[in-house]
């Protein structure tokens, strides 16, 4: 990286906190400081949304060209400068370095699809069903937005937020999470040497989110939130955002089922349930979070999953051998550890894990818990950590019911030989992404997001940029 910006980034410019308080960012593998961070003041947080208001007209006036060849030198410079950010994210987030990889191709790619969409923002024009005129639709910025990301994908998250923003001529402010500011600080650096005009980008840790956030979300010159993180956090902000009836999308916590049928290939199956459930140690909002498996092979697939499982490498990110890093803290990690304890105190057994490690740092076993009973915490909250608790079903009514039983519905995966049932099954899901027989979905050319209490909104694909754009209807007699 050409240079660390441990610093707020207002306005094209790295300037300390108006107070001067800044906090420590930690590393996961080791506990110890890494860096400290300017901590930003409501104060703060009113001089971004200055520069993000200065700048948005011009910026919304910049030729979608050049704004989408601006987007397309950011994916350039980010893939360039994929390995250093690679081990950026690794140091604070604690994930292993292949994760950090896999996030930051990932990561890179919305600035490429964003780069393509920014010349695709087609207006509609057709005659009223009267005959008598024309309704005009043209699509325009929404105005300034406010970003706020979470820590378990540092560098993915905020571009999945500023290619759409920015491809649709918005300007913004991002309030990255306080575990993993230095990733969202580098990408500042990055997008200016991509061409960003100051205050386009303006970038804003704080750890006294609440207060900094509420101020921008009661500044009228804001004009959208968009928000990843926590349901409960999103309640809270969608309250906030009513005030000022503050365009939102949100992109929420999950609960993904896992659904595998005795007619699916079970090779595949426990290869999906890896990626499904390991990618980034489970700390994702797409990671399985419930195994449900038809009961005449549930013997057979746990048995595989958990040598799969006990075969990978816990470590620290940062050797390259590691498969599974830290958590990204002490509460994500014994929360994990409660929540495995509790299913076993009610009657589950460990395959294999189950505990702790004793080395330093936020670690968990990878963990597979079988037997696991209904009502159990486990299956109901966001584990966000290496265990997959199975349980079985009996038939497809059985599992679709299983499956749907929570608030959540932001994705779910499905595994079955049975093509006819794989659409009936993952037509009869709620969920707003499906994985049939695939156990990742994400990607930057479609629309992701939630149902139910996991969202509103999508990112990604055409649609995340509508997400940033305005319907202008405009009533024509000619
Ligand atoms: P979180 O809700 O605790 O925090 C998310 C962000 O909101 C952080 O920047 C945090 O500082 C900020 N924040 C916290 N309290 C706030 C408040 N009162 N006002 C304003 N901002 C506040 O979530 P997290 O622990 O950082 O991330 C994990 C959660 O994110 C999980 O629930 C996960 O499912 C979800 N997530 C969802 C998606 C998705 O696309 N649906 C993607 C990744 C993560």
């Amino acid at each position: 990286m050409d240079r660390t910006i441990t610093d707020l980034y207002i306005n094209g410019k790295a300037v300390p906190a108006s107070d001067g308080g800044r906090f420590d960012v930690l590393d996961p593998a080791t506990g110890k400081v890494i860096a400290s961070v300017a901590d930003g003041t409501v104060a703060d947080a009113i001089a971004a949304v200055d520069a993000a208001a200065a700048a948005a007209a011009q910026w919304a006036a910049t030729a979608p060209r050049e704004r989408a060849e601006t987007l397309r030198r950011a994916f350039v410079l980010m893939t360039e400068r994929a390995e250093d950010l690679a081990r950026l994210i690794t140091l604070e987030n604690g994930k292993s370095l292949r994760d950090a990889r896999g996030e930051m191709a990932y990561a890179a790619e919305f600035f490429r699809w964003y780069a393509e969409e920014a010349v695709r923002s087609a207006g509609v024009v057709t005659t009223a069903p009267s005959g008598q005129n024309r309704i005009l639709v043209v699509r325009q910025p929404v105005g300034v937005c406010v970003l706020v990301t979470p820590w378990n994908f540092p560098a993915a998250m905020a571009t999945r937020k500023i290619g759409p923003a920015l491809a649709a001529g918005c300007t913004v402010v991002l309030k990255p999470a306080s575990d993993t500011p230095l990733t969202a600080l580098a990408l500042a650096g990055l997008l200016a040497d991509a061409g960003v005009p100051a205050g386009v980008v303006n970038v804003v840790p704080a750890r006294r989110s609440g207060e900094v956030v509420s101020t921008m979300l009661h500044d009228p010159r804001v004009r959208k939130l968009s928000f990843t993180g926590s349901t409960e956090v999103g309640r809270v902000l969608l309250g906030e955002a009513a005030d000022q009836v503050i365009n939102t999308s949100m992109e929420l916590g999950g609960n993904a089922p896992f659904l595998v049928f005795a007619d699916a290939d079970l090779d595949a199956a426990v290869d999906g349930a890896m990626i499904a459930k390991m990618r980034n140690a489970g700390e994702a909002c797409t990671a399985a979070n419930r195994f449900y498996v038809e009961t005449s092979v549930a013997a057979e697939f746990s048995r595989r999953l958990a040598e799969r499982m006990s075969a990978l490498r816990l470590g620290p990110g940062s050797d390259e051998n590691t498969e599974v890093g830290p958590l990204v803290n002490e509460a994500t990690v014994s929360k994990v550890d409660s929540l495995v304890r509790e299913a076993v105190a009610a009657g589950a057994t460990a395959l294999v894990g189950g505990r702790r490690p004793s080395q330093a740092g936020f670690y968990y076993e990878p963990t597979v818990l079988c037997d696991v009973r209904p009502g159990s915490a486990i299956l109901h909250e966001e584990i966000f950590g290496p265990v997959a608790p199975i349980v079985t079903f009996d038939d497809e009514r059985e599992a679709i019911e299983l499956a749907n039983d929570t608030e959540y519905g932001l994705v779910s995966y499905v595994y079955t030989g049975d093509l006819a049932r794989g659409l009936r099954v993952s037509e009869a899901l709620e969920a707003g992404m499906v994985g049939l027989n695939r156990g990742l979905v994400s990607d930057p050319a479609a629309p992701f997001g939630g149902v139910k209490q996991s969202g509103l909104g999508r990112e990604g694909g055409h649609e995340g940029m509508l997400d940033y754009l305005e319907s202008k209807y405009i009533a024509v007699q000619w």
